[in-house]
């Protein structure tokens, strides 16, 4: 700050002849401390002010009330000790450059300032420069606020995860096995509506156990930070696409891989996911006519990486761009293409903890380019 301690000092009491200089000079520092939007002041070693700037009408003080009113006063009481000890600090000459506390407006409502400050002995008072940073707490604590919300509600994914997985599942498993038994026991002894009734009950069960799955698998992305290891995405693509190898050779898939692909930093298992869920909607998603063509290739961008996986399918209306990647989202009857609409959803997920981003390229009936984009470590 230009403004120094003594400068202001000059300005309220100056001790010299009246030389011009000086004159002008303290001209332009009074005019300087009228323009400053930090309160400046000098606070006496008796306790109270010498001397403030206009800056400090912004508490809603008049000078007289500011000069007559012990300065402490002024400061929230949870403050005080604090304000104390530091001034008894500055007084032997100290200087402190990160020092809050409250004061209070004359309406009463109590502003946080950040204070750097320098004491003179030799002046018997501390120079003072504040600055309100009210908004910017309140704008912390609703972000901290925020975080914590967020934070309570991931851990609320998390239980509804154990939940899922013990509670859920073990019963389901009882049903789905006898109704399994049942199905294998009695099936063609009972009438023929019987052994559909069964059918749809263990459609159910098994479509209900997927779902379960999926959601597992979705709540255990959200409450695992993303790995920081370095990842080939080509060793990523190759192990899917064994995984894959029942699918891709029921559906005739020709699937092509131009190497090579390109590291990137985070979860092998979760890159893995994210990669099979969209290879595997490469093969589903295909015209019942032929067997699909499917294209994983990736592109070095200037400040990241570009995975692709293209497929020559029935394509995404350009308006359910953004609606393909909420949970349980579908666009088809189940009847039509399986599935439990969490895949894309996760896939988002995964490409956000990578501090990347996904999204799709496609027309109905023209194929479907998703894009996966990861920054550069
Ligand atoms: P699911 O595959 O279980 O239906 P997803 O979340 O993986 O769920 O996909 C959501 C929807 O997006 C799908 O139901 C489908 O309508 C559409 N979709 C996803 N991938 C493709 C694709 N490669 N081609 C065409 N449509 C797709």
């Amino acid at each position: 700050m230009p403004i120094t301690g003594r400068a202001t000092h000059l300005v309220v009491s100056p001790t010299t002849e009246g030389s011009s200089a000086i004159t002008e000079t303290a001209t332009h520092e009074s005019r300087l401390l009228a323009l400053s939007p930090d309160l400046l002041g000098a606070a006496g070693f008796d306790g109270y002010f010498k001397q403030t700037n206009p800056a400090w009408s912004s508490l809603g003080y008049s000078d007289e009330q500011l000069r007559a009113t012990p300065y402490i006063d002024f400061v929230h009481p949870s403050d005080r000790e604090g304000v104390g000890a530091t001034v008894a600090e500055l007084a032997q000459g100290g200087r402190v450059d990160e020092f809050s506390c409250r004061l209070r407006r004359a309406d009463g409502e109590y502003r946080w300032l950040l204070w750097s400050a320098h004491g003179s002995p030799e002046d018997e008072c501390v120079y003072i420069a504040g600055k309100d940073i009210t908004d910017r707490r309140q704008l912390e604590q609703e972000l901290a606020r925020r975080a914590e919300r967020l934070e309570r509600t991931n851990v609320e994914l998390q239980e509804f995860a154990y939940i899922a997985s013990h509670d859920l599942s073990e019963p389901l498993r009882m049903v789905t096995s006898y109704l399994e038994l049942l199905q294998r026991r009695y099936a063609g002894q009972l009438d023929d509506t019987a052994d559909e009734f069964i059918g749809f009950a263990v459609g159910g069960a098994r479509r209900m156990k997927a779902l379960i799955d999926d959601l597992l698998t979705y709540s255990r992305v959200g409450s695992h930070e993303a790995g920081t290891a370095d990842v080939d995405l080509g060793e990523v693509v190759a192990d899917v696409l064994q995984i894959l190898q029942p699918a891709i050779a029921e559906s005739g898939a020709e699937v092509e891989v131009v190497e090579p692909l390109p590291c990137v930093l985070g979860d092998a298992v979760q890159l893995g996911q994210l990669v099979q869920n969209l290879i595997a909607n490469a093969v589903k998603f295909r015209p019942p006519e032929r067997p699909p063509r499917i294209v994983v290739s990736a592109l070095d961008e200037v400040d990241g990486t570009r995975l692709t996986v293209a497929d020559d399918g029935i394509g995404i209306d350009p308006d359910k761009h953004e609606q393909i990647f909420k949970m349980f989202a579908r666009l088809h009857a189940r009847e039509q293409y399986d599935g439990t609409g969490i895949g894309l959803a996760l896939c988002r997920r995964i490409a956000e903890r990578h501090g990347g981003r996904i999204w799709v390229e496609s027309n109905l009936g023209a194929g479907s380019a998703f894009q996966v984009w990861f920054p550069r470590p």
